[in-house]
């Protein structure tokens, strides 16, 4: 294809974070190769983000950069999580429609044709609807499901329910998206957030081609939370109605003791405040917890470090500033 060709064609990126996934790497380059390729009218460009992996990972994409001048990739100067990789990879993504897919092939990229032509129709964000998800433990589909239906009932932005961070969005949504620099991300709910014309895309989810999740229960949590907590504050009002409510049994309480009093009965009632003390003393500490999660986000916010860092930054050309380039 000469430049001439490619400089009337609209770009496309497509944003791949990755960590420790060298077992899936190729395939994933090989299939998302095949899907572009087959897009005559479009150019395209597959961003990698090496989110710190710890294995070959990165070596083997900047080989494979040094083969295919579609191939672009930064590495992160260590692991900052998913949703900050998606970020960075987007913050450098060039195109007229950005697509975030994961490397693990679960979303398939043969659904990529189909979002581009919702796009072209005018949308400007097509998320993927996980229809079905295959290969995934019972445990975690029911946690899923239960966190986006909590979610739901939780905030009044319209987050769709089942939808991962697959998704195509126009330039016009990316550039708002890069505009929303909170530290504690949940993507999903940001591009919601954001507005426009969205529709989902039902597909179905595979099994992880190769190799372990990268999202052990413990990452897992931690995105709910940052989730619920950057959309809602519905669990600080539970909170406050939870104070409410046992304040007031409390006080029934304290009426039934002033009269047993009066009537002359005192010693007895160990076990009774023995259940009041814990009873206070478990709800006081689940309160302070919430309040907990959202003053440690605040805290997060007010330290304004950067997002992420850049280590180095293979096969673009001068888009990136020179700061973050390599000596
Ligand atoms: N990932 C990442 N940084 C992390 C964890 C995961 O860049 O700290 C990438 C990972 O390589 C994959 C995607 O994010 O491309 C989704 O991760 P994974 O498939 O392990 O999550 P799951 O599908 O099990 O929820
Ligand atoms: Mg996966």
């Amino acid at each position: 294809m000469s430049s001439v060709e490619s400089s009337y064609k609209k770009l496309i990126s497509v944003v791949i974070p990755v960590y420790n996934e060298i077992e899936v790497i190729d395939t994933c380059f090989n299939r998302l190769t095949e899907v572009m390729d087959g897009l005559d009218e479009f150019d395209y460009e597959l961003v990698f983000i090496d989110d710190g992996s710890k294995d070959d990972t990165c070596k083997r994409l900047v080989e494979i950069q040094q083969t295919d001048e579609h191939v672009r990739v930064i590495k992160l100067s260590r692991n900052f999580g998913h949703q900050i990789a998606v970020t960075a990879g987007i913050d450098e993504a060039g195109g007229d429609a950005v697509i975030i897919i994961d490397a693990d092939m679960q979303d398939p990229p043969e659904v990529i044709p189909e979002m581009i032509q919702k796009w072209s129709e005018g949308y400007d964000v097509v998320y993927g609807v996980r229809k079905r998800r295959v290969g995934e433990s019972r445990l975690k589909l029911f946690t899923a499901s239960a966190f986006y239906r909590i979610l739901r009932s939780f905030t009044n932005i319209e987050i769709p329910v089942d939808v991962g961070d697959f998704r195509l969005m126009s330039s016009r949504a990316v550039s708002q998206l890069r505009k929303l620099r909170e530290k504690d991300r949940f993507i999903r709910g940001l591009v919601s957030w954001i507005g426009f014309r969205q529709i989902g895309l039902p597909y179905e989810r595979d099994e992880r081609l190769a190799g372990e999740t990268k999202y052990p229960y413990r990452k897992m949590i931690k995105f709910a939370l940052d989730g619920i907590t950057s959309f809602s504050n519905v669990p600080l009002k539970l909170a406050s109605w939870l104070g409410y409510l046992t304040s007031l049994l409390a006080f029934l309480y304290l009426v039934s003791v002033f009269v047993q009093k009066l009537m002359g009965y005192t010693i007895e009632g160990w076990a009774t405040i023995m259940v009041a003390l814990l009873l206070l003393g478990g709800v006081q500490l689940i309160c302070i917890g919430i309040i907990g999660e959202y003053i440690g986000r605040i805290f997060n916010e007010t330290k304004s470090r950067p997002m992420y860092i850049i280590d180095t930054v293979h096969g673009f050309d001068s888009s990136l500033s020179k700061e973050q380039k390599p000596e």
